[in-house]
């Protein structure tokens, strides 16, 4: 039986995620912006939590924690390089660990560059990965607490999975996204067809998450510094792939749009 996946809209634009193993009954939340969004989503599926998967430190990620896992007393794991900045740590991990869920198996990737120490989980048999502020729908993190050639690189690891993976953002933050996207990508076809869709969707309130690795790879500008069409379009002719990444990261940071 094929996992069971459920998307928690929380706050304002932050995602949750549940996860199910119906062989086992076991059932992982990703990361827990708002307690009382993701203990609702829970009793409505009727699943009791037995993992929680924390993806960073920043507070819209895990300030649920202590709830949901005093409620149902779930096992916290989480990034080992971030442990003292979240107190409610069962287990620790950073690659190259394997987390399991039941029979769900995930390998943990360090992707530093937003955080320092912010992990990915993916499910490589279910084709999921759990990307939170590392790799967004047609973005990328901010590049808080490393350089950004840090983060391309983080980005890059990512790249390399396979194209039909699901990503699981942790933020809605598409539409805005794909705007700034055409701007530094003006001639991607692929990419104004996808913000055409993005558009439809977010009018209609509906989530843009997940995405397939694949359109991002041909739609998302962060994943696509190294394509010479990008640094023509950004003047940077030539340069070579992390100054483009970062060039284009530093222009989102100002983008209103
Ligand atoms: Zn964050
Ligand atoms: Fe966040």
């Amino acid at each position: 039986m094929a996992a069971e996946v459920r998307l928690v809209p929380c706050l304002s634009d932050n995602y949750a995620v549940l996860l199910r193993d119906p062989a086992s009954n076991a059932v992982a939340v990703v990361d827990v912006p708002d307690p009382d969004a993701v203990i609702a989503a829970l009793e409505t599926e009727q699943w009791t939590p037995t993992h929680i998967l924390v993806t960073h430190k920043h507070a819209d990620h895990i300030q649920g924690i202590p709830a949901v896992k005093q409620r149902y007393g779930a096992t916290v794991i989480g990034p080992r390089a971030e442990a003292d900045a979240i107190p409610t740590l069962d287990v620790r991990v950073g690659e190259p660990d394997v987390v399991e869920v039941g029979e769900l198996r995930a390998k943990v990737f360090d992707t530093p560059g937003h955080t320092a120490g912010h992990i990915c989980y993916w499910f490589e048999k279910e084709k999921l990965l759990f990307s939170a502020d590392t790799l967004f729908a047609l973005g990328c993190g901010r590049s808080f607490e490393r350089p950004a050639p840090v983060l391309w690189e983080s980005l890059l690891k990512l790249r390399r999975l396979p194209d039909d993976t699901l990503v699981y953002c942790g933020h809605e933050y598409t539409l805005s996204n794909a705007r700034f996207s055409v701007t530094v990508d003006p001639k991607n076809v692929a990419l104004k067809t996808r913000l055409a869709e993005i558009e439809k969707a977010r009018a209609a309130n509906k989530p843009t998450v997940p995405s397939t690795l694949g359109e991002e790879k041909k739609t998302n500008p962060f994943l696509r510094a190294d394509d010479p069409a990008i640094a023509e379009a950004i003047g940077m002719k030539g340069a070579d792939a992390a100054a483009v990444f970062t060039e284009i990261r530093e222009r989102k940071n100002t983008f209103r749009g």
